[in-house]
């Protein structure tokens, strides 16, 4: 084995850092990572960014679990696997005996692979016999799910990455992608400075994207519905609207415009603040484009109407025509590397894989027949309802793998006192991350280059990741321990390499009827829906959309102002974002030695009117409090924002801006409405 240790091991694997889906082989020698080598990833080809390249060094971070902890007192002791599998056994046992099924929780991860969501949903249905189980997506992007559901069947990208080049026009909205999907951006960036790509920003805050684009518009928060739904009226007024495709394609379409009666030019201007001569513009550059992307992500989705922004935003593809075609239609950009595929294989408390539904007989008698169980029928809790069961003291235990729920989820105070009342808490993970504070018991979890699996990416795109080196110490693969708790409960389960996960999936899931592991070699990929001869769909909508008459649906929505709307007391609004070189709360890039020093704290954006009204200067400390909690963090001031508008960087683990952030969520998909957050602002004393 001295001299296997000496050789130098080359491994195709996915990076882990965003939903682009870059693929790669990285060299490795025993534990150590020589060097990360691009050259035929089809989303990436031969380039990746920081990220991707440098944010590696986590594998051998001081703080990866080694072993199973068991909380003792104030803090934890290591205990055996043996021990830890009968404490679950003997207390998932006593509850669920003493309390029924549904006093337990589940809650996936969108870091982990596509089989990992559906075993943990497996488990949850199967072996516990409860339908609450959901995943992270749930902070992010179920409203962009939602609002693409209901208008076209399906909510992925509706083409490929690279199709997004083939646009005459990219409408960029909430969305940061130079710095949260580089990749992906560069193609943008690209296609605009040598291809007359025409490029609109929509945002808050002026990225750098903002700065490139022909047109730059900075609606008030909470308002995008208003004028997407302007636009779109005003282009079928204006008898710009492609009505072959309509009538073809799309019902509903009388309904749609009655609803639209509101939202004239002159009622968009007030709502929005953007002046109605750019808005008809925007409108005349949509009609007039050869093919219209829309880039949306957060700035979208987390808000109390996300879904309806989403919803508005779908509708107006379909007035204009800009979907069934390359470089059309919606892209939701999803931020996790499987935000995606932990929705696809079922971790939701509503769907089995393939967002086949929990209460459709068919799809349950099936299976049951498969699996061999009786299955519960009635829809789950999601991630914000089993919060409020725990608090009700309904919901006794809650198990979460690979997600940092204190500081990921809106309004942290509320979420501790939630954990602090469990009965019985397990969290497994990489790393001993905020979360596990609270746990009863932590479970160590392999790293991605530790294990086998698939990931899918933001453009559908299933992608195999291969095991480069063995778990550290004794964590072991998230699919095993979760094996070896349902086979403790009963569950008489018999994988031996997820590509047996992957075979089952294929069976009972016609989205991936086509999925195997042979036709995932090396750098092969599959785009969903996978048909059962193994085609792929690159362009998710050819022949019409995923319902009975083959007929998208435009779908009406009514505005509705924000929940939390500034005040007196809480003067200014507060957005909230990513940085380029860190991945979400930082829970892995800020154990990579090199990229913490780069960008060592978050900070707060601050306008240059607001600075000199308030007489602060870069560099000062302010403390930022809204009525959920307060922060204290560095003064940036930058034109980037403007006026009453701060902007906070997500990446501390000390100050997180969840502390601020506060109950309210999306109407339809309780994504938390991160993005609607009153705040006021101090200026701290010098030090
Ligand atoms: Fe990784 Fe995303 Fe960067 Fe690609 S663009 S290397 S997937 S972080």
């Amino acid at each position: 084995s001295e001299m296997r240790n000496e050789r130098t091991k080359r491994t195709k694997t996915v990076c882990t850092y965003c939903a682009v889906g870059c693929s790669f082989e990285v060299w490795t020698k025993d534990r150590h990572i020589l060097k990360v080598e691009p050259w035929h990833g089809p989303a990436n080809g031969i380039s990746t960014c920081v990220k991707g390249k440098f944010a590696w060094g986590h594998i051998n971070s001081d703080d990866r679990l080694v072993k199973p902890l068991l909380r003792d007192g104030e803090g934890f002791r290591e205990i055996e696997w043996k021990e830890a599998l009968d404490i679950i056994e003997h207390t998932f046992k006593r509850i669920k005996n003493d309390h029924g099924p549904d006093a337990l929780g589940f809650i996936a991860s969108s870091k982990c692979t596509n089989e990992e969501s559906f075993v943990m949903q497996k488990l949850a249905r199967a072996v516990i016999g409860t339908n609450n189980v959901d995943n992270c997506a749930r902070y992010c992007q179920n409203p962009a799910t939602m609002g693409l559901q209901r208008t076209v069947g399906y909510g992925g990208d509706s083409g490929s990455i690279a199709d997004i080049e083939k646009a005459g026009l990219v409408l960029i909205v909430g969305a940061n992608p130079a710095e949260n999907h580089p990749v992906l951006c560069t193609r943008v960036k690209r296609s605009h400075k040598h291809r007359g790509q025409r490029l609109i920003v929509a945002d808050l805050r002026k990225h750098e994207m903002a700065e490139r684009a022909d047109i730059f518009f900075r609606p008030n928060p909470s308002t995008d519905a208003v004028w997407m739904c302007a636009v779109s009226k005003y282009i079928i007024d204006s008898g710009l609207a492609k009505i072959d495709f309509i009538n073809k394609w799309v019902n509903h379409f009388d309904e749609f415009k009655k609803s639209l009666e509101p939202f004239t030019m002159e009622y968009a201007e007030k709502i929005t603040g953007v002046p109605a001569a750019t808005l008809t513009t925007v409108a005349h550059e949509i009609a007039a484009a050869d093919g219209t992307c829309i880039l949306f992500a957060m700035g979208v989705t987390q808000h109390c109407g996300g879904s309806d922004t989403a919803t508005a935003l779908s509708n107006l593809l379909l007035v204009t025509g800009n979907y069934m075609r390359p470089g059309a239609g919606a892209y939701p950009l999803r931020g996790h590397n499987n935000v995606q595929g932990a929705s696809d294989y079922g971790s939701m408390p509503n769907v089995f894989s393939g967002y086949q539904k929990v209460d459709d007989p068919d799809v349950v008698a099936k299976f049951e027949a498969d699996w061999g169980v009786t299955l519960p029928t009635t829809t789950g809790k999601d991630n914000h309802q089993m919060m409020e069961a725990i608090l009700a003291g309904t919901m006794k235990s809650l198990y979460i793998k690979g997600e940092d729920t204190i500081t990921s989820d809106s309004n942290a105070n509320f979420v501790a006192s939630a954990l602090e009342k469990l009965e019985f808490f397990i969290v497994q993970d990489i790393n001993f991350s905020e979360t596990c504070r609270y746990a009863d018991l932590v479970l160590p979890a392999a790293a991605s280059l530790e294990k086998d699996g698939t990931f899918t990416s933001t453009e559908r795109r299933i992608q195999r990741i291969n095991k480069a080196m063995e778990p550290l110490g004794e964590s072991k693969a998230d699919w095993e321990i979760i094996q070896l708790i349902a086979n403790r409960m009963g569950g008489n389960w018999n994988y031996k390499h997820p590509s047996e996960i992957m075979d089952e999936v294929a069976r009972l899931t016609p989205l991936f009827a086509g999925v195997s592991y042979t036709r995932l070699e090396g750098f092969d990929s599959l785009q969903w829906p996978v048909h059962a001869d193994g085609t792929d769909t690159p362009l998710l909508f050819t022949e019409g959309f995923p319902f009975p008459d083959k007929k998208a649906r435009f779908f009406p929505i009514e505005y509705i102002p924000p929940s939390e709307e500034t005040s007196s007391l809480y003067d200014l609004h507060l957005n909230n974002g990513r940085l380029l070189e860190h991945f979400e709360q930082g829970s892995m890039t800020f154990r990579t030695p090199g990229i913490k020093e780069i960008t060592p704290n978050s900070w707060l954006e601050v306008s240059p009117e607001l600075a000199a009204e308030r007489g602060v200067t870069s560099g000062r400390y302010v403390q930022v409090a809204s009525p959920h909690g307060k922060v204290r963090v560095q003064v940036l001031v930058s034109d980037r924002v403007k006026g009453k508008q701060l902007y906070m960087t997500l990446n501390s683990v000390e100050e997180p801006v969840n502390k601020l952030t506060g109950d309210f969520a999306d109407r339809q998909t309780h994504t938390p409405a991160f993005k609607e957050t009153a705040v006021n602002m101090t200026v701290l004393p010098e030090q």
